[in-house]
C-alpha cells in the first residue's frame, strides 16, 4: 500500500507528533530535510518531520532544476566535489528516480579559436570521465562546428559563436522531487506534517530534547519530543540557531537567483545552452517540452527570506544577457513566469556571494541538535547522510549505515516497464501519448493511482480549463495524496501552473479550488478566501517585478500575506 498524504493522514500525524517520542525530529521540508527524514527512517529510526509551509516551499522549488556536477567547480579544480555530484546524478537518473530525472543536452558556445576549444573541451572531457559509466541516455560530449551548433540551435546569432561543444547533464522538477522524497520517508515510517513551524527548542540538562511547534492551520502549539533535532532550514538556519542557547555556529547567507520562463516557440532550439554572462552563468534550459527556463542571477539578499522578489533590474539583466546571443530578441511580453530563490551559502572569507562555497556543513554544537546547511540540490542525499551520521555518532547502540543509495523513491519501481507500455496506458485511459509520457514523468508508476478515480468520474480526465497541460485528476490527487493544503500549493508546486501560464494561473485557480474543496472540507467561504489569497499573491509578484530594485520589489511582494499566516481564518457567523 502506498501512503497517501491527505487530510486524514495529517490529522493522524499531528496526533503522533504530540504523543510519541522520536529518535530524530527534522525541522525543514526542503530537499535536505526530506532527505534527512528518508535517511533516518530507512535506518530504522523513529522520525518526525515538520515543515513550516509546504514541502519545497523554500529554495527547493526555485532552483535551475539541474542535477549536475557544476562546470564552474571544475574550473576551480574542485574535482572531489564534481565527482561526488556526478555520482549522485547517476544515482538519481538510473536508480532512485528515473521517472522524475532525465538527461538534458547543453550547448557551450565557443567564441575564440583553438585555445578555447582545447581548454573547454578538456574540461568537459574530464567532466564526462568523472561522470563515470554512461547511464540512461547520458551521452558523451561532442564538438560542433558553427554550422553544426546552429543546426542544433537555429535561434543563435551566427556572430555569437565560432563553434560549440555539446554535453549532457540531468534535470528534474525540484518541487515534485522533494515531495517524492518526503512521501517516501513517510512510506518508511516517518511522521511528517506541513504547516507546522518550529518556534522553540526544548532542553533538559544542557541537551536539546525536542521542539515546540505551532500548527499554522489551527494556531495550536505543542511539544515534539525527540532524542535529537536536525535543523535543515536552508536560509532560515540563522533563525533556528537563534532558538538555542548560544548562537552563530553556522553562518548562512542568502544569494538571490531568478529565472524567467518563456514558451518553447520563443527559442528555436533542440538543445539547452550554457554560457558565461557577467559575473554568473547563463542557462537556457528546456522545461517540460513546453517552455524554456532562463537563468540565473547571483546577488546578495538580506530582505524577506520567505518571499524573495525579482525586480525589474533582475529581469532586464537576464533579458539583456540572453538577447546578446539570440537572433530574435526576447521581450517582457514573451515572459509567462518569473521565480526567485535564495541559495543557502556558507559564509566564507570573500563577501562576493558568487565566490562562496556550495559545499555543505554539518555541526552538532550542543548535545541533541545538529545543523546541516549549504550544499546544492544535487547532493541532498550526501548532506542527509552526513547529518544523520553526526546526530547518531555518540549513541550507545550503533545505528545502521545510510542505505538511501539503494532506496528508489515512490513511483520508481517498475517505471521502465510502465514507460515501455505507455501506448497501452494511453489507449486504456483514452489519453494521447504525449500526455501519458508527461504524466509518467510527474508520477512514475503512481500514475495509475492518479487516474483511478476517473473510473467513476470521467470529468477528471479533462484538462484544466486555464492550464491544459494538466488534468483535473491531478488537482484532486495533489490534495488527496500529495499533501497539498492550499490552492497555492497545488498551482505552484504540485503543478507548475503559476509559472507556466501567461496569467500566472489565475484562469485555472477557480476550477482547481472547486475541485479540491470537497477533499479539504472547504466551505464556500474558504474557497473565496483561498482565491482571494492567490490573486493577491499574483498581483503582488507582478507589482514587485515592475519595481526598480530589491528594496522596492521586496516591499511590493510583501503586499500579499502568506496564505498560512491567515489559515486560522475568522469565519463569518453561520
Ligand atoms: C536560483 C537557484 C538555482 C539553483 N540551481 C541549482 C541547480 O540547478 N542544481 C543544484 O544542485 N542546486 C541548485 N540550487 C541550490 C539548491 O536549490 C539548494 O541548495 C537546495 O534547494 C536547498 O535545499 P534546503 O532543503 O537546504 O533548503 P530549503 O529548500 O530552503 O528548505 C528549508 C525549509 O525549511 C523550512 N523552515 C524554515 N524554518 C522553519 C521552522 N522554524 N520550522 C519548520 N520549517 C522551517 C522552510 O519553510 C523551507 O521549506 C539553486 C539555488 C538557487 C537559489
Amino acid at each position: 500500500m502506498v501512503v497517501w498524504l491527505g487530510p486524514a493522514q495529517r490529522t493522524g500525524a499531528l496526533r503522533q507528533l504530540r504523543e510519541q517520542h522520536f529518535d530524530v525530529l527534522v525541522v525543514g521540508g526542503g530537499v535536505t530535510g526530506a532527505g534527512v527524514a528518508l535517511d533516518a527512517a530507512t535506518r530504522g529510526l523513529r522520525v518526525a518531520l515538520v515543515e513550516a509551509r509546504d514541502y519545497a516551499a523554500g529554495t527547493s522549488s526555485r532552483s535551475s532544476k539541474l542535477i549536475h556536477g557544476g562546470l564552474r567547480y571544475l574550473e576551480q579544480f574542485n574535482l572531489a566535489l564534481v565527482r561526488e555530484a556526478l555520482r549522485e546524478r547517476a544515482l538519481l537518473l538510473d536508480r532512485l528516480c528515473p521517472h522524475l530525472a532525465h538527461p538534458v543536452p547543453f550547448l557551450y558556445p565557443l567564441t575564440a579559436r583553438v585555445w578555447e576549444r582545447l581548454y573547454v573541451g578538456a574540461g568537459i572531457a574530464v567532466y564526462d570521465v568523472l561522470g563515470g559509466r554512461r547511464g540512461r541516455s547520458m551521452q558523451r560530449h561532442r564538438h560542433l562546428s558553427r554550422r553544426g551548433a546552429l543546426q542544433a540551435m537555429p535561434a543563435l546569432r551566427p556572430q555569437a559563436l565560432i563553434g560549440a561543444i555539446q554535453y549532457y547533464d540531468g534535470q528534474l522538477d525540484d518541487a515534485r522531487h522533494t515531495l517524492f522524497v518526503a512521501r517516501t520517508a513517510v512510506q518508511y515510517g516517518a511522521v511528517a506534517a506541513t504547516s507546522v513551524r518550529a518556534v522553540g527548542l526544548s532542553s533538559s540538562h544542557g541537551a536539546v530534547v525536542g521542539a515546540t511547534v505551532r500548527d499554522l492551520e489551527s494556531g495550536q502549539e505543542f511539544t515534539v519530543r525527540a532524542r535529537h533535532v536536525i535543523n535543515a532550514a536552508g536560509v532560515f538556519t540563522d533563525q533556528l540557531q537563534g532558538l538555542a542557547p548560544g548562537t552563530g555556529w553556522l553562518r548562512v547567507t542568502a544569494s538571490k537567483g531568478i529565472h524567467l520562463v518563456v514558451p518553447h516557440d520563443c527559442i528555436d532550439s533542440t538543445t539547452g545552452l550554457i554560457t558565461r554572462a557577467g559575473g554568473s552563468v547563463l542557462f537556457v534550459i528546456p522545461w517540460q517540452g513546453s517552455h524554456w527556463l532562463i537563468g540565473t542571477t547571483d546577488t546578495p539578499w538580506d530582505l524577506d527570506l520567505s518571499h524573495p522578489a525579482a525586480s525589474r533590474r533582475d529581469i532586464s539583466y537576464l533579458l539583456e544577457q540572453v538577447n546578446r546571443i539570440l537572433v530574435r530578441p526576447l521581450t517582457t511580453e514573451d515572459i509567462v513566469g518569473v521565480y526567485a530563490g535564495l541559495r543557502p551559502l556558507l559564509a566564507g572569507e570573500s563577501d562576493a556571494t558568487s565566490k562562496l562555497s556550495r559545499e555543505h556543513a554539518v555541526v552538532t554544537p550542543v548535545p541533541g541538535m545538529t545543523l546541516v546547511a549549504g550544499g546544492k540540490y544535487t547532493t541532498y542525499r550526501v548532506m542527509a547522510r552526513d547529518a544523520v551520521d553526526a546526530a547518531v555518532r555518540d549513541w550507545p547502540t550503533p545505528v545502521p549505515r545510510s542505505c538511501t543509495q539503494d532506496v528508489p523513491l515512490l513511483g520508481a519501481n517498475g517505471y521502465n516497464t510502465a514507460w515501455d507500455s505507455r501506448a497501452a496506458l494511453a489507449a486504456q485511459h483514452h489519453l494521447d501519448l504525449v500526455r501519458v509520457e508527461r504524466l509518467l514523468g510527474r508520477y512514475g508508476t503512481l500514475l495509475t493511482e492518479v487516474l483511478a478515480p476517473a473510473h467513476d468520474r470521467e470529468d477528471l480526465l479533462r484538462p484544466l480549463g486555464g492550464a491544459p497541460g494538466y488534468l483535473r485528476a491531478e488537482a484532486v490527487y495533489a490534495v488527496s495524496a500529495e499533501g497539498a493544503l492550499h490552492l497555492d500549493d497545488v498551482l505552484t508546486r504540485r503543478t507548475r501552473i503559476s509559472i507556466e501560464t501567461p496569467d500566472r494561473g489565475l484562469a485555472a485557480a477557480e476550477e482547481v479550488a472547486e475541485l479540491i474543496a470537497p477533499v479539504l472540507g472547504w466551505t464556500e467561504y474558504d474557497v473565496a478566501a483561498e482565491l482571494a489569497h492567490y490573486r493577491a499573491r499574483v498581483a503582488a509578484e507582478r507589482d514587485s517585478q515592475d519595481q526598480a530594485d530589491d528594496q522596492t520589489a521586496d516591499a511590493a511582494r510583501l503586499g500579499a500575506r502568506d496564505v498560512r499566516l491567515d489559515s486560522q481564518r475568522v469565519r463569518p457567523p453561520a
